[in-house]
């Protein structure tokens, strides 16, 4: 299969095409197209023109494109979930997950669009004011520059490209080099569905390369960048007055405080911390446990991890499989070998075969070991024990990071206390931090990023306050 750019509306040729191949076997996928700094140019000057029609397209026409593109999605569910399991390495049934959530994120970008309104102004509150009627609207921002990751690539494009179409935005997008496939078919779907030629356009090729074109040109108005804390610097630093949001890392914690239920929480937390080989931005990384139940749960926790099947991504019965990378799974194992080395203990895993690192279990790791206070993004988790909440909270807020995190806990006062007090853009009372549903406010403080999706507050950032007054 070879796959070209998509700009305004048609499959376009470029002079490099790169072999996409898969992590888990290293079998050919394809060969997709490495867009150059002009085919970039090109995709933002589709994008533009197609500005004005966009802008005046009604509501009610953007929720219908949005409507349609839920129908095709729905009528090629699988096909959907085969090309996320085939470039991702997810496993099928987390795949067939992630089409589920796609359609529902498009399902909400579809009402969104019916429902964006501003208010009324009291202006007679101030004095000189009276004698006027005002009201805000929110208008579409214009150009927008999405720059999307490899773990979810077709919910966390939806998250992106959804809002904008509801806003009466256009977009260039630009998906993982090694999930670029799902971007085309969304693309394909948009098509299909009636959106404007110009209004989606899809650019692949170097991260740097196309990135740094993107975040420069002046006619994008906006850069919503979902990825590596590294990344999103960069970008945060060249984008000069453009708007930006941004999506970033995190080493996610859960606390478990005593009295907690086990046997209902510990194959919750198990597949918080492994599903999709760990590679979800609110993956359980870090486990804080109070010393009474300590003991109780490192067994029941190393149990049911040993229950999980490894595997071909494609097969139905997999719930880990290959990393995304190689070299992800080296530095990994770097980092896993640095901690024992300095005083944890291996109770599970710690070894790669072939492409897949087995799921694996730290105990009593150092805060500042990598494994600990870095974002691993793999199937590693530590289990540490805490004496209080107090404790518990003040290791959850040691990180630089900080998107969402989880707290057991039967004492209502104590879940309150952590509310109050842990530093993350969302915390999940007795449930673990890995919980997204697709229209709930999401996104992070400090390193973790900027803004927020969840597509309600995705049209906000993607629209621009306008007042309108009247004197009379
Ligand atoms: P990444 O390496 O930062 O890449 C993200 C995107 O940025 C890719 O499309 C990449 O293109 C592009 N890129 C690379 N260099 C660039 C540059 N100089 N300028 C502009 N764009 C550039 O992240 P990833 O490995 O794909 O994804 C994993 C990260 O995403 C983790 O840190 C994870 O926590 C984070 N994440 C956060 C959320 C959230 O909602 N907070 C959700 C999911 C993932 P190439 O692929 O071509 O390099």
């Amino acid at each position: 299969m070879k796959q070209s750019l998509w700009i305004n509306g048609e499959c376009v040729e470029t002079k490099e095409y790169s072999t996409l191949l898969s992590p888990y076997d290293q079998s050919l996928i394809a060969e997709v197209a490495v867009a150059e700094k002009n085919d970039v140019r090109k995709a933002i000057e589709a994008a533009s023109n197609a500005e004005g029609i966009l802008r005046s397209l009604p509501a009610y026409k953007r929720a219908e494109i949005l409507e349609n593109v839920v129908e095709l999605m729905k009528e090629n569910k699988e096909e959907c979930a085969q090309i996320i399991a085939k470039e991702a390495s997810k496993p099928l049934t987390a795949a067939r997950t992630e089409v589920d959530r796609t359609i529902m994120t498009y399902k909400f970008s579809a009402q969104e669009a019916r429902r964006i309104y501003g208010e009324t102004i009291p202006m007679d509150a101030a004095p000189g004011g009276e004698g006027r009627v005002a009201y805000t609207v929110k208008e579409p921002l214009g150009v927008i520059a999405a720059i999307t990751p490899f773990n979810f690539p077709m919910n966390l494009v939806a998250h992106k490209v959804g809002p904008a179409i509801a806003a009466g935005n256009t977009i260039v997008l630009k998906p993982a080099t090694q999930t670029p496939l799902s971007s085309y078919k969304i693309a394909q779907f948009f098509h299909e569905a009636g959106l404007p030629k110009g209004a989606l356009n899809v650019v692949t090729g170097r991260g740097s390369t196309v990135g740094d074109v993107l975040v420069q040109d002046d006619r994008i108005k906006m850069i919503t960048f979902t990825g590596s804390p590294e990344v999103g610097k960069q970008i945060r630093e060249k984008a000069g007055l453009k708007r930006v949001t941004l999506e970033l890392g995190s080493n996610a914690a859960v606390i478990v405080d005593e009295n907690s239920n086990l046997k209902e929480i510990v194959p919750r937390i198990v597949t918080g911390a492994f599903a999709f080989q760990g590679q979800v931005c609110i993956s359980v990384q870090r486990i804080y446990v109070h010393d009474t139940i300590y003991e109780a749960f490192v067994e029941q926790f190393i149990e049911h991890t040993k229950k999980l099947k490894i595997g071909d991504p494609l097969d139905e019965q997999t719930d880990v499989s290959a990393m995304i990378s190689r070299g992800d799974q080296n530095r990994v194992l770097n980092w896993i070998e640095s901690a024992t080395k300095s005083g944890a203990t291996l109770a599970l895993g710690g070894r790669g075969e072939n492409a897949i690192l087995q799921p694996t279990v730290l105990l009593d790791v150092h805060p500042e070991e990598k494994i600990s206070c870095e974002e691993a993004f793999a199937p590693v988790v530590h289990i540490n024990r805490v004496s209080s909440m107090e404790e518990a909270i003040n290791f959850v807020n040691e990180s630089k990071y900080g998107l969402q995190a989880g707290v057991f806990t039967t004492d209502v006062g104590r879940a309150f206390k952590a509310a109050k007090e842990l530093h993350v853009g969302g915390v999940m009372i007795n449930d673990f931090p890995t919980f997204r549903v697709d229209h709930m406010p999401y996104g992070g403080v400090k390193l973790s990023g900027m803004g927020r999706e969840g597509i309600k507050y995705a049209v906000e950032e993607m629209t621009e306050l306008k007042l309108i007054s009247f004197k009379l």
